[in-house]
């Protein structure tokens, strides 16, 4: 098939393609530019080595990230989060060669990269130019390589094809088409997926998207306000953030937002209900190159906690059940899936059933309806006395507990019991363990109480912000 950008920009060159502050660019415009840069890009490229992006959304991390795919070179995602031992790992894992950044990154990645040449962006000279000649784009061929989270251990590398992409698109817009009216906020970082696949469904769909550099809600809110974008792709803690500081109705055109990345709590979902935000709750990972399972604003109040159906590229099943409502492993197959992990092929073959199917590593149930519920990662159950206790239900009601900012609860091992559930709070007030209890207490079954409390500043986080269960264990296992 040809190149997704000019096969856009040929069949609607003047539509909005992409704004960024007051600035704006058509899909021609956008064209132009990509081809510019690459010609500039072209000799500069090393043939033997990958090409990657860190940075900030500026206009021009996204020119580069249409002109690596016009020059027919994978890109290889990094997070500007990461600390040098975890960028130096990724580079040569993924064996960069050059990476595509800003001026602003130099300094960082001068310090850590061992890289052959590093590209300010905002230092480059290019010239607009109408014509290219791309090679076409092969549905097999690897588009991108992005590293997991790392929320269970070191970050995987994740080979994510065309077709991937393709797939990933096509089942959030047979779920939930978009109009000529839409345009997608992206303020979710471009070198995760769920920025990543804004710009692949832009190109597809030939949407707006309407650029941040920084999660900036206040600013967000005005646009949102004002009609300047209609749909916006949230994690939890920037859906929380959006509606603190939101204080006018948005505008009609409003459509959803697209909640990811993590499970929600109860309240945050009845505060949405109440300022009448729809919201996508959705399901997925780096290894389905975006969601593959979303709960549509229609059924989310009947099926409060739900992630939603299997999209329609997807099928679903719990491993190991025979009827609704039984908690399993949670298993993929379709279109969306990755061909593989960087550098480690034996993983997908481990991580697959005999009969093909994607070992998600999550725990979750199906029920009478098909809505799908994730409860936790299998690497997170606690097995106390042979009761399954998912920590995410402890942790939704410790949050209640009058200034607690966040909590986390991790499996202990213990002589008696297998494994014991022990409570983190950040929180500025002083909890003993009983007050914990007793808050407890006709909530949640007794096997499933913290038998031990520790009050913390913060707790462990990655480069994406999630909740890194895995070193609480290690810490209870070097503090005991
Ligand atoms: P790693 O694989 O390196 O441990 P990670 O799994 O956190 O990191 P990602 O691919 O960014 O890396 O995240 C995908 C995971 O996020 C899913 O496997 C699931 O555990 C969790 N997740 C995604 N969406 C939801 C959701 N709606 N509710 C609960 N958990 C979710
Ligand atoms: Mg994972």
């Amino acid at each position: 098939m040809d190149n997704w950008l000019q096969k856009r920009t040929q069949l609607t060159p003047q539509r909005l393609a992409l704004s960024f502050h007051e600035q704006t660019w058509t899909f021609q415009d956008l064209q132009q530019q990509v081809n510019g840069l690459c010609a500039t890009l072209q000799s500069r490229l090393s043939k033997h080595g990958r090409v990657a992006i860190l940075g900030n959304n500026t206009p021009k991390l996204y020119f580069g990230i249409l002109a690596l795919h016009q020059l027919g070179e994978p890109i290889v995602c990094l997070n500007k989060h990461l600390t040098a031992p975890e960028l130096q790992y990724q580079i040569a894992d993924a064996q960069v060669q050059t990476i595509l950044t800003t001026q602003k990154f130099l300094p960082q990645l001068q310090a850590v990269a061992n890289v052959k040449q590093l590209i300010a962006l905002d230092q480059l000279k290019w010239q607009p130019q109408a014509n290219w000649p791309a090679q076409p784009t092969e549905l097999d061929a690897l588009a991108s390589i992005m590293y997991t989270s790392g929320t269970t251990g070191r970050p995987k590398g994740v080979c994510q094809s065309y077709r991937n992409h393709w797939t990933s698109a096509l089942g959030a817009e047979l779920n939930l088409p978009v109009t000529e009216s839409d345009c997608w906020i992206c303020a979710v970082p471009l070198y995760h997926i769920s920025g990543l696949s804004i710009v692949m469904r832009s190109l597809l769909y030939g949407m707006p998207v309407r650029l941040y550099e920084h999660f900036d809600p206040q600013a967000i809110n005005q646009d949102l306000v004002h009609g300047r974008g209609t749909i916006i792709s949230v994690v939890p803690y920037m859906l929380k953030k959006l509606l603190a500081k939101k204080h006018e109705p948005y505008d009609n055109h409003f459509s959803y937002m697209l909640l990811g990345g993590g499970a929600i709590d109860q309240a945050t979902l009845d505060q949405c209900d109440h300022h009448q935000i729809p919201v996508i709750q959705s399901y997925g990972m780096t290894e389905t190159a975006s969601q593959v399972v979303a709960l549509n604003p229609a059924d989310a109040q009947r099926k409060l906690g739900s992630v939603g159906k299997p999209l329609f590229p997807v099928s679903l099943k719990i491993a190991n059940t025979k009827q609704s409502n039984q908690i399993g492993e949670i298993l993929l197959k379709g279109d969306n899936l990755t061909p593989g992990y960087l550098n480690q092929p034996q993983r997908l073959t481990e991580k697959t059933t005999a009969t093909g199917w994607f070992r998600t590593g999550d725990l979750g149930y199906v029920d009478d309806e098909g809505f799908l519920y994730v409860k936790s990662r299998l690497a997170e159950l606690i097995i106390s006395g042979g009761e399954n206790i998912y920590p995410h239900e402890i942790e939704q009601l410790l949050n209640q507990l009058p200034g607690v900012q966040e909590s986390a609860v991790v499996g202990k091992t213990d002589a008696t019991w297998g494994s014991i559930p022990v409570a983190f709070l950040v929180t500025d007030q002083s909890y003993s363990l009983t007050k914990v209890q007793k808050f407890l207490m006709d909530k949640l079954a007794k096997y499933k109480f913290p038998k031990e409390l520790h009050l913390v500043n913060h707790l462990p986080k990655t480069a994406n912000g999630k909740l890194q269960r895995v070193e609480l264990v290690k810490w209870l296992e070097t503090n005991e």
